[in-house]
């Protein structure tokens, strides 16, 4: 009897769940209209030259505006999106959406530095995925050189030897290639030299604390050097304070993005940065003004 009605039961009966069921399911079907109703926006957030205070890029985040609801955050709708394909047409827009929006700074600004995007598993599985990304940067005539591609250390490692394969060939084109999240992960020295990835980026669980606890120093202190070692380059995520600042700098890692730089913002302000950057004002703190 109760073999029959199966977990389902539960999850009918506990008012809890029940609540938390409906709403990812409103969410859920919410999202499928998301893209027609035009209620997906990118942000950027600035990535910054820990030396010198240089604005060298931005990491592209997405957002949904959903009416009634406010700015629901990808840690929440992704997930979603990503047990359906939903994800494939969210990423195919992200990716149009940067391009674009790319284009135009070039047409403003010198150089906008170059823009990191996320990737989720699926759409690197996507067999036409390669393809896709080739004429999206021809269409929207920007070079692949500008760009970066973040994947999470738990992604790369599901099948490193396809993944492998796959990343060799998004490098070819150009592409910059980094592993997001880096330290939530196991992936090994060795196994890391066989990816043609060009940056780690430490997780901001690790940088939370890294000033006032001695095993997230460790671990920060360790992914710097095992950059050195790999010769890419390491970015540290989630920096906001003045002492995680002074930390990473003072353990020579060479760039890092957070709220003490910036947070995430739209595309015309991002721009508006880059730009006061290249006419020799402003920078993104005062910690750099000397
Ligand atoms: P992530 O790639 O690790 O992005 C960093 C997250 O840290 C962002 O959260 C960012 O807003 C947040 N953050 C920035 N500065 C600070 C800080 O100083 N302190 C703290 N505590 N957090 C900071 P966000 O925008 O909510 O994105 C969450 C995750 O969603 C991202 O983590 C990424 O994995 C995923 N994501 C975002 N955009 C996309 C996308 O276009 N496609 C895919 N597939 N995933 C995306
Ligand atoms: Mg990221
Ligand atoms: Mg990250
Ligand atoms: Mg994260």
């Amino acid at each position: 009897h109760s073999k029959q009605n199966g977990g389902n039961s539960f999850a009918f009966y506990s008012p809890d769940m029940n609540g938390a069921a409906v709403e990812r399911l409103m969410l859920k079907s919410k999202l499928r209209r998301a893209l027609e109703r035009d209620e997906l926006m990118m942000l950027y957030q600035p990535k910054v030259d820990l030396r010198n205070g240089h604005v060298i890029g931005a990491e592209a985040l997405l957002r949904w505006r959903l009416p009634g609801h406010g700015d629901i955050s990808p840690s929440q709708f992704i997930p979603l999106a990503e047990e359906t394909n939903m994800i494939l047409g969210i990423g195919e827009w992200v990716l149009n959406r940067v391009c674009a929006d790319y284009r135009r700074w070039q047409e403003k600004i010198k150089n906008p530095g170059r823009v990191s995007i996320n990737l989720s598993l699926k759409q690197l599985r996507q067999a036409s995925f390669i393809a896709r990304c080739k004429s999206v940067f021809r269409r929207h005539e920007v070079s692949p050189t500008c760009f970066e591609l973040e994947i999470t250390e738990t992604t790369l490692m599901v099948d490193p030897k396809r993944t492998i394969k796959l990343l060799d060939e998004l490098y070819a084109m150009g592409l910059h290639l980094s592993i997001d999240d880096f330290g939530t992960g196991y992936s090994s020295l060795s196994a890391l030299q066989q990816f043609p990835i060009g940056t780690l980026k430490i997780d901001q669980s690790f940088v939370r604390d890294a000033a006032i606890n001695s095993d997230d120093a460790t671990i920060v202190r360790t992914i710097i050097d095992m950059g050195k070692a790999l010769e890419v380059e390491v970015v540290a995520e989630g920096v906001e304070t003045e002492e995680q600042f002074n930390f990473l700098r003072n353990r020579g890692c060479h760039y890092g993005q957070g709220r003490l730089f910036g947070d995430a913002m739209s595309a015309d302000e991002f721009l508006a940065l880059v730009t006061s950057q290249e006419s020799g004002r402003a920078k993104v703190s005062e910690l750099f003004a000397s």
